[in-house]
């Protein structure tokens, strides 16, 4: 702005007066002159991202308004509702876009879920939702728009600001123009009687409404300061007549009393404003017992207390779409209900003054007296203090809503950094830890579903005082009821649950514990249990909002983690043996049954043999346990080249191996055993000659299952050693001379 004209002082004070934005487009629909914008509009408006679509509504109407000179209304992509006026009687052509303020509680609801989680998310939180607008009736952003369309004089000049970045706003849509509620007058004369008058048709309060910032609480102006708004604080025909003998200084006290609460209102946080506000209208009125109701489904239950109400139990439960209380948020005044006694009484029943608050005509809290107001202009005042504090309060839940998403991102964010650096090893105790800290749990615990047991596994536990006994299956008892039902449980104390008490022995410091399951699509895979808040307060629907931002990322590390165990395992159970790199014992117990049942439907001769270094537990004592397991190697190494291609040579498990002779009989068998032995005797072995011994035994029809012939090898080795070892002895010859001589 150049220079002050009085216009603009005038649509200064209609912004401020109404809470809303106006919004001054040139003929280019350039914004040249912006009050008290949406901060939304502010984030979006210039971004390259929603310029189109903040073109498709402001650029439209603004293009309509221009070619009709119609006013033309609309609510935009982000919710918020608009109005679009001509600004009559200039030189150059203008449009003002008045309003952008939310009208419907569902409105910005979308709008923190798209700052939170939506198409939004860039924007920070703190510039998107810096100044938000809401408006109680829509009759405001209609009356303002009047006021604005006609408030010109002939020769005004909208001084054009710095250059805005608001770019050239295409017209992609035409919005068909509304008729807009015109005032009866004709535009005033004289600044002071076009403040006045407007404020009057307002029917606003400046005082309750003068919150067009609210990131800037109202500031407890000196009344002297700001004559016209004294004079117009409270319009006559919707004001409380101030009791005698001087009704403008007890106005005044008022206004200022209420200023500053609202000041202080808007600085504290949702948690903590119906307290508050219960305390001013029981310093401010006098009032004794008060309740704060709060909207839970679909209900106005209990929420805060004041007075006499402390501590008092009382169930109220009002639908919060109550006819007769939505007509009473319309009506400004209280919804009054009578308390129905057991004993009809002579005494007067009492009866509860039940204001509601509410945005859009949605109701979302009430403040209930019980004390006797016997003034209709006291019930009106109290419910013009919750109309203009409806808002207010959106915001601060808002606030606090975003602030939460922002603490919800942060952790995500912290939680998927956590997860990236997991070491394979401990990864069951990394994600429980990671998950704990999150939830500032000292105690938690992992179980997860085995399929095998079919019980819950505990995986891992953190913080517990005792360890858990072998066998026992810590936390299933619940667990296993949120597993099967795949629904969290928070418990804020457990003593007063049907549930049975913890063990003593636990020692947990506090009686609130939550259980999540943790599930992929359909699949819940486990659960994990967490106990013992740091601060010593209950877990609550906070706790489990946290745990549920990261429940997708810890679900996806658990199937990973599952995933990967399975392929341990198949690893532990696959071919080949670490040490020796000769096949495992499974492997060659599951080719000797292929083998057993080829050769008894083929009648080939098939020979198995057991072999087993001789006195290994002395050269491990002497010379250690890594020269014994190169020794280990060594003699592997030897049993395979002493084999023939098809013969199949595994470790059986220690220091005993076992080979697989396919279509071998027995004497070749022997031989090739021999030739084993022999080469291993030889064998220079770094610290002392290895010996080893060996058993053979040989399909037949006594021997023709896997199970007989490994033992009956067995018994032949047994038998080898018993013979001096350093041998092969085959289980048929066993009764024989031994083939060969040490
Ligand atoms: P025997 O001649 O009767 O077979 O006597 P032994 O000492 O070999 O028999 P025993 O079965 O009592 O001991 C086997 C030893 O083999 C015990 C263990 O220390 C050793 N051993 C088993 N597996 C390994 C291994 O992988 N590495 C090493 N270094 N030693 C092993
Ligand atoms: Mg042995
Ligand atoms: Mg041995």
């Amino acid at each position: 702005m150049q220079k002050e004209t009085s216009e603009q002082s005038i649509l200064e004070r209609l912004a401020d007066v109404s809470g809303l934005t106006i919004a001054v487009l040139d003929e280019s629909s350039r914004e040249i002159y912006v009050l008290n914008n949406n901060s939304i509009c502010r984030n979006l408006n210039p971004d390259g991202e929603f310029v189109g679509q903040c073109a498709a509504f402001c650029g439209t109407a603004f293009q309509n308004t221009r070619e009709t000179g119609a006013p033309v209304s609309f609510t935009c992509h982000a919710g918020l509702e608009c109005r679009a006026v001509p600004i009559r009687n200039q030189q150059t052509p203008l449009v003002a876009i008045v309003g952008r303020t939310f009208v419907k509680a569902d409105n910005y609801r979308i709008a923190t879920t798209r700052a939170i989680s939506g198409d939004w998310q860039a924007y920070p939180p703190a510039d998107l939702f810096e100044n938000i607008l809401l408006t109680g009736p829509v009759s405001v952003i209609d009356k303002t728009a009047a006021k604005v369309e006609n408030l010109l004089p002939d020769n005004i000049h909208v001084a054009r600001g710095p250059e805005s970045n608001v770019p050239q706003m295409a017209t992609t849509k035409i919005l068909k123009p509304l008729p807009v509620e015109r005032p009866s007058e004709k535009t005033p004369v004289g600044q002071s009687n076009i403040v006045e008058k407007f404020n009057r048709e307002l029917g606003l309060n400046p005082i309750l409404t003068k919150h067009s910032a609210p990131n800037e609480p109202v500031p407890v102006d000196e009344p002297e300061a700001e004559p016209e708004i004294k004079a117009v604080a409270i319009p006559e025909s919707r004001s409380v007549p101030a009791p005698a003998p001087n009704p403008t200084d007890k106005r005044t006290a008022e206004a200022r009393a209420w200023r500053s609460f609202f000041g202080s209102l808007l600085k504290s946080d949702y948690s903590k404003a119906p307290d508050s506000i219960l305390e001013f209208l029981a310093l401010h009125y006098g009032f004794t017992a008060l309740i704060w109701l709060e909207k839970k489904e679909n209900r106005l239950e209990n929420a805060a207390t004041f007075g006499e109400m402390k501590n008092r139990k009382v169930r109220l439960g009002i639908a919060s779409d109550d006819q007769r209380l939505i007509e009473a948020l319309q009506n400004e005044m209280p919804l009054e209900l009578n308390e129905r006694t057991k004993e009809q009484s002579a005494t007067d029943p009492r009866t509860m003054y039940l204001f509601p608050i509410g945005v859009g005509g949605e109701i979302s809290a009430g403040i209930a007296i019980l004390d006797q107001i016997s003034e209709e202009t006291i019930k009106k005042q109290i419910a013009r203090i919750c109309l203009s504090i409806a808002p207010q309060l959106e915001i601060l839940q808002l606030r606090g809503k975003v602030a939460r998403g922002d603490t919800l991102s942060t952790a995500i964010r912290r939680f998927s950094e956590s997860l990236k650096r997991i070491d394979t090893d401990d990864l069951w105790l990394t994600l429980t830890q990671n998950a704990a800290e999150m939830l500032r749990a000292e105690r938690a615990s992992l179980l997860i579903y085995d399929e095998k047991t079919e019980f819950l596994e505990i995986k891992a536990m953190i913080g517990a005082r005792t360890e858990p006994v072998a066998g026992e299956k810590v936390g299933t008892r619940v667990a296993r009821i949120v597993f099967e039902k795949n629904q969290p449980l928070i418990v804020p104390d457990v003593s007063k649950t049907g549930l049975p008490p913890p063990r003593s022995d636990r020692n947990y410091k506090t009686p609130s514990f939550m259980s999540c399951p943790i599930s992929i699509g359909s699949r819940t895979m486990g659960v994990m249990n967490f106990t013992d808040k740091a601060s010593g307060l209950a877990f609550d629907r906070s706790s489990l909002d946290l745990f549920q931002a990261i429940a997708p990322q810890l679900a996806i590390a658990i199937d990973r983690a599952l995933l990967k165990e399975k392929a341990g395992e198949f690893e532990q159970l696959s071919v080949t043996d670490a040490l020796t790199g000769l096949l495992n014992r499974r492997y060659i117990e599951e080719r000797l049954t292929e083998e057993i049942k080829r050769s008894n439907r083929h009648g080939f001769p098939m020979s198995f043999m057991m072999l087993d270094v001789d006195h290994f537990k002395t050269f491990n004592d002497q010379f250690g346990h890594p020269a014994g397991d190169d020794a280990l190697r060594l003699v592997a190494h030897v049993i395979r080249e002493t084999l023939r291609g098809a013969d199949v040579a595994a470790r059986f498990g220690g220091e005993e191996f076992s080979i697989l002779l396919p279509q071998t009989t027995g004497e070749e068998a022997a031989t090739i055993a021999e030739r084993i032995r022999a080469n291993i005797e030889e064998t220079d072995f770094q610290h002392q000659g290895v010996t080893i011994s060996i058993g053979i035994a040989s399909c037949s029809m006594d021997l023709c299952t896997s199970t007989t012939i490994v033992s009956a090898a067995d018994k032949a080795l047994y038998e080898a050693k018993h013979r001096g070892r350093n041998m092969v002895l085959s289980f048929e010859s066993m009764h024989l001379q031994p083939q060969n001589k040490k």
